[in-house]
This record gives structure tokens, sequence and C-alpha cells, in this order.
């Protein structure tokens, strides 16, 4: 006998309120001034990106290519570099800078007016790192526990971390760093989207037969989604599309499990859920007992 799987998609799956409201400006933005350009994609998601191209929102390597339209500096932040630069060039910047974000670049700011050397934990060459990174004359990033590991004995350090760490990465590299600092001030900036998602796929991911994470390769944030759910059911699967479903995945499976990236968006969202529902699968006999 044939029975649906039982799905269910965690809560907050999907775009955080900072790129919602990121896209809604640039859509604002355009439709005001017929144009706005960014540095740069604004979510990590082809089809969004494509969408957006649509509606004049045009993405460019360099200020160069920018005429008679605002820039909009996306959610991730920008380096105090491009702000000069547009602002000399009199081109209109759009901030659309997530709020959480901001206050990573205040919070590494009042840990160097401290004098501490300065650590950030994330990913190196990530477009939010870059940016945290350029506040401050110069702060070095770990992206794991063997670059903790390489960090000297110190009198006084302070560390932020990237919006979207792994809370447990972030938790093994202070733990390393604290047993070789003196004075080690920590500002915990994971934020609370990022944490409310890791919290409600180890709720989701054991219980349910298979997994599945709804985002792009290239979104740093819904790989480390997937390192999360891996961790918990190794049926764990990334899939940027609902036609990426592969059935073979479903064999003996009767729930699964959906979350998704901040870059996903929620009509990407409802295909996948979608697919699921209609994938039928041949209940064990044993359970129809
Ligand atoms: S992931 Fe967090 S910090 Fe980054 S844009 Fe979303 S809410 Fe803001």
């Amino acid at each position: 006998m044939a029975e649906p799987l039982k799905i269910r998609v965690a809560k907050d799956a999907g775009f955080c309120f900072g790129v919602r409201d990121a896209i809604e400006k640039a859509r604002k933005t355009a439709s005001k001034y017929g144009k706005v350009y960014m540095l740069g994609d604004i979510v990590h998601n082809e089809r969004v990106v494509k969408q957006l191209a649509q509606e004049n929102i045009e993405v460019v390597d360099s200020l160069d290519e920018i005429q008679d339209a605002p820039v909009l500096f996306r959610a991730h932040g920008t380096i105090p570099a491009l702000w000069e630069q547009a602002a000399q060039k009199d081109i209109k910047i759009v901030d659309a800078t997530c709020p959480l974000v901001h206050e990573i670049h205040d919070e590494i700011r009042k840990l160097h007016a401290e004098d501490r050397k300065l650590f950030i934990i994330g990913d190196h060459g990530h477009d939010e790192v870059i940016a945290i990174q350029a506040q401050v004359p110069s702060a070095t990033v770990i992206s794991n526990i063997a670059e903790a590991q390489q960090v000297p004995r110190l009198k006084k350090a302070g560390i932020v971390s990237q919006s979207t760490q792994m809370i447990e990465n972030v938790q093994s590299i202070i733990s390393i760093l604290s047993m070789k600092i003196f004075d080690l001030r920590f500002v915990n900036t994971v934020c609370f989207p990022t944490r409310r998602n890791q919290e409600q796929i180890k709720f989701i991911a054991p219980d349910s037969d298979v997994m599945i994470i709804v985002g792009s390769n290239t979104s740093a944030n819904t790989r480390r989604l997937l390192e999360v759910s891996l961790s918990l059911n190794p049926r764990s699967y990334m899939v940027e599309k609902a036609e990426d479903i592969d059935q073979s995945w479903f064999s003996d499976a009767e729930s699964v499990g959906v979350s998704a990236g901040a870059s996903s968006p929620d009509d990407l969202i409802a295909e996948v859920v979608e697919q699921l529902r209609n994938l039928h699968v041949e209940a064990s006999a044993q359970n129809e007992e």
C-alpha cells in the first residue's frame, strides 16, 4: 500500500528578515528610480537573482559601471572604502545592511577601542567577514579548530563571529582560545535567525527518516544547515529546486523534514514541499500491521 510521506517543515525556514528587507528595499528603489545597482548578488540564490534582474535590479562588479541610479549595499555589509568611493562619485547609496550586521561592526570597533587583539570567527573570503574585518585596522579570521590551535598565547583579545556561523564551531573555537588568552572578551554575534534555524533542524532532523535542505551550494549558510542536519541524520540532502529531489532517497522512508537556508525564497520551499507531497512510498509490511 502506498502512503504519503509525513512532511515537517521548519517553522522559520528560508529568508531571514535581513535578506527579506534588502530585497524589498531593492524593489522599492528600482521602482522609484527606474533601476538600482548592486555590487554582487543580493542573495546566493540564482532564481532570486534572475527574478530581480527582470525588475531592473542590476548586478555590477564595480562602482565605475554605475550611472544615473542608486547603488544598494547588501544585507551582509560593505567595506568602508566602498562607502567613501560611492560618496566621492556622488552615487546615491541605499543601505540595506542588516541591523544585526551593523551591530557586529559596532562590536568589533568597540573591542578595537579596548586595545584588544582582534579575531573574527568566520569563513575566509566571505563578503560579510571581509566587511567586518575592514571596520578595524587589523583582525584575524579563524574558521576552524585547527586555526584556533595556531593562535599564540595572548594577554588581551576580543572576538566576534560571522552572523551565520554554526554555534558548535564557535563554541569549540572559543574553548580553545580561552585556554590561550588571559583577558578574552567574546561577543556572540551569531544572529538569532541563524540560531533559530539551527535549533529547529536539531529538533526535526533526528526525528525524520530523511532531511531536505533547500538552498544553493553557493550559500555558506545553507551548506552549514546541511552540515548540522548531516550530523544528526545521515540521510540529509541539499536541493536547489524541486526537480533535484531523487525518489531513491525515500526508500522505506515514512517521514521527511524540510529546512532552508536564509537565501531560499518561500515559493521555492513551497515547490519542494509540493513535490514531496507527491512522492508516495511503499509502507513496509511491518508498519502496515
Ligand atoms: S543571516 Fe542574520 S545577520 Fe545575516 S542578514 Fe539574515 S538576519 Fe541579518
